[in-house]
């Protein structure tokens, strides 16, 4: 059923405890923790506890929740300091969905990258 838990899923088992993560941020609906392989000083999944392959699909079949993951990633940055407040680099941050593989998804759980503490490119690689 749509939203259910995988038990292939890397992320539906952080979400459960039984991968552990870094985790930074959570709610009934979402889970927000370190990625592993950081591209930026600060870089922070933000992930709905329930399992949908994508962004679109997530928004979809239950928007509320993928509102839910873009104001936690809101919430992360404010965390992290690095909201947009003077122009230079570091100042603001980038939230990024990956969707499918030839984007660069490589885990099929909807996940909201957000990344900062650093100058960020335009456009991306
Ligand atoms: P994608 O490539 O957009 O699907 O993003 C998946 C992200 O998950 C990558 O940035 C990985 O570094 C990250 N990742 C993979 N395994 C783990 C883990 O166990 N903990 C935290 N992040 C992970």
């Amino acid at each position: 059923m749509a939203g259910e838990p995988q038990a292939d899923c890397l992320f539906c088992k952080i979400v459960a405890g039984d991968v552990p993560a870094t985790v930074v941020r959570e709610s009934q609906t979402i889970v927000a923790f370190r990625d592993i392989n950081p591209q930026a000083p600060t870089h922070i999944l933000v992930i709905p506890k329930a399992h949908y392959v994508d962004a679109a699909s997530l928004a979809a079949a239950e928007p509320h929740l993928a509102a839910d993951v873009l104001a936690e990633a809101g919430a992360v940055a404010e965390e992290e300091n690095i909201v947009p407040s003077e122009t230079g680099p570091g100042s603001g941050y980038r939230i990024v969905f990956n969707t499918g593989a030839g984007a660069g998804q490589t885990v099929f759980h909807a996940h909201a990258h957000v990344l900062g503490g650093r100058g960020l490119n335009w456009p991306p690689g």
